[in-house]
């Protein structure tokens, strides 16, 4: 197979969803039917056994959930497909963001009961921001749900979102009967193992059906189609590729039932990695020279070193172990001889990677997010990876002020590996910043075991942050509001902390011609 064939059967997506609405187990079927794995349940036991291997992730342990990430990695129909794992707990961190700025598309799994949740909002504008597919999964099909109809509504009301039905179910809960796959014009049904039915050219509104299915459940399917032919979004490829349209599959995970056409219609219209902006213009996938970035680095994935792994995504070239690159940001010279191919199951010496590949490699402190390496003569950079408002923060000292070297350090390397924001304010206090409460956590603990710093926080009454555009005003203290503060990033960077939306509100009304930012980019 030749390089340009490997790179076009790759497809990187993450999954996004609000907790519990099923990303585990539907990234299980997924593995299951890709033959990843062979047993049902071996995902949470993988990550159980990545907690008993390492240390600080103890915290992860007794709160029975994932802090770090990985890459599942399995081929179904010639495609070889990454599933980029993100934490799903409510206490997920900026890494989960990062993460989605490595994929080429996403699934969003919604419980059918509950529709579009908090999480899956802050996570869908990530993937939105970003222009790329979104698939939408709506799980639990075999328990009592809302109307259809509504969740596809919903999607449109809660994200902003227009979707097209390709799969709809039949009934729900106890009245679950099957799923139409509205392209194939096939059903699925439930009760029948392996039992599918071709309509034929009248699709729903034949006599395939008769005595299959109940008759209340037909007269409904029949409505809803008419409904659908005539008022819903028509299938739009090109809108689909560019975010601006979702295609919608209905179906259980537990049960694993939808999967099979959720899977084969996702692998079909889900994107090969595409071209990636950088300072001197698009690298394309079949350039030649070599590059990438590190979206992602994690700490001690072994207790016994103090190493670090760091998460590249390639965007040209090929890798071959022993290579050595430049890194942009400090020109220097880098050796890559250690490196790991990231699997569900077991982590493997890599020898050769193309683009598409999410390959581990290991730092002792070189690395930072966002840093772009390649063999090219000619410096260029990645699009730098957006930074993100945290919502939680919280004043920092050392409780040994001897200790404060050891302190700092901590803070920097945490920082630097983007575990947490960290800030400084006029009076030189750490500040720190959020998005999940467990970020604090995991900073308390490797400070504590990793710098020997024991730390004492207080948290803060703020949780809006916005960047602030210096040109836009002279000095900013001139203009704070109450309930508002102003700290720095580590670039310097000014950022106002307000107490809430309605001091964020107060104060844009204040001072119209200050310019605040969201999200950070140096574009
Ligand atoms: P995550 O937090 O999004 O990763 O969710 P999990 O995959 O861990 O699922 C949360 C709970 O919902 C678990 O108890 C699952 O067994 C259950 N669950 C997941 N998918 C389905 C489904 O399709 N139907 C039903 N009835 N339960 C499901």
């Amino acid at each position: 197979m030749s390089i340009l064939e490997e790179i076009q059967r790759r497809r990187i997506f993450g999954i996004i969803s609000h907790p519990d609405a099923g990303k585990t187990t539907l990234t299980e079927k997924l593995l299951l039917h890709g033959g990843a794995i062979r047993e049902a349940g071996t995902v949470k036991a993988r990550r159980n056994a990545k907690f008993a291997k390492s240390d600080w992730m103890e915290i992860e342990k007794q709160r029975g959930i994932s802090v770090t990430s990985s890459v599942m990695q399995f081929e179904y129909n010639g495609k070889v497909v990454s599933i980029m794992d993100t934490p799903g707990h409510n206490d997920f961190g900026e890494d989960t963001y990062r993460i989605l700025t490595s994929v080429d598309s996403a699934v969003m799994v919604i419980d059918a009961a509950k529709g579009v949740e908090a999480q899956t909002v802050k996570l869908f504008k990530v993937c939105s921001m970003r222009q790329i597919p979104i698939f939408t999964f709506i799980n639990k099909l075999d328990r009592q749900s809302k109307d259809p109809l509504e969740c596809m509504a919903d999607l449109e009301d809660a994200l902003g979102l227009p979707s097209t039905a390709v799969t709809w179910p039949i009934g729900n809960g106890l009245t679950f009967e099957g799923i139409y796959d509205r392209l194939e014009n096939k059903v699925f049904l439930y009760r029948k193992q392996n039992g599918v039915v071709d309509l034929g050219p009248q699709g729903v509104f034949g006599s395939a059906l008769d005595g299959i299915i109940s008759q209340a459940n037909l007269d409904i399917l029949r409505d809803e189609m008419e409904l659908l032919d005539g008022a819903g979004n028509s299938f739009d490829l090109q809108a689909i590729m560019e975010g601006k349209l979702s295609p919608v599959f209905f179906g259980s995970a537990l049960a694993d039932f939808g999967i099979t056409p959720f899977l084969e219609h996702f692998l079909q219209w889900a994107p090969a990695p595409g071209v990636r902006k950088t300072t001197k213009g698009e690298v394309k996938p079949t350039d030649e020279f070599f590059s990438g970035f590190i979206f992602k680095i994690q700490a001690n994935m072994n207790p016994a070193h103090r190493d670090r792994l760091a998460f590249l995504r390639i965007c040209s070239g090929t890798f071959t172990r022993g290579m050595t690159v430049t890194l942009s940001r400090t020109g220097k010279q880098m050796k890559l001889s250690q490196s790991t191919q990231l699997m569900a199951n077991e982590r493997e010496t890599v020898e050769t990677a193309v683009v598409g590949d999410i390959i581990g490699i290991y730092d002792s402190g070189n690395y930072q997010i966002g840093d772009t390496l390649t063999d090219t003569k000619e410096k260029l950079f990645f699009e730098p990876l957006p930074t993100f408002p945290p919502e939680l923060f919280m004043r920092v000292h050392p409780v040994n002020s001897l200790k404060a070297k050891q302190f700092q350090k901590g803070v920097q390397q945490l920082a630097q590996e983007g575990a947490i924001q960290v800030y400084h304010n006029d009076f030189n206090d750490v500040i720190l910043g959020a998005v999940g409460q467990l970020q604090f956590e995991v900073f308390e603990y490797r400070l504590n075991n990793e710098y020997n710093s024991e730390v004492r926080m207080e948290s803060l009454d703020y949780c809006v942050a916005r960047w602030v555009n210096p040109a836009t005003v002279g000095d900013i203290r001139d203009y704070l509001v109450a309930r508002s503060t102003l700290v720095y990033d580590r670039f310097e960077r000014p950022i106002l902390l307000f107490a809430n939306q309605y001091t964020l509100n107060n104060f844009m009304q204040k001072n119209p011609d200050i310019e605040l930012w969201e999200a950070f980019h140096l574009d």
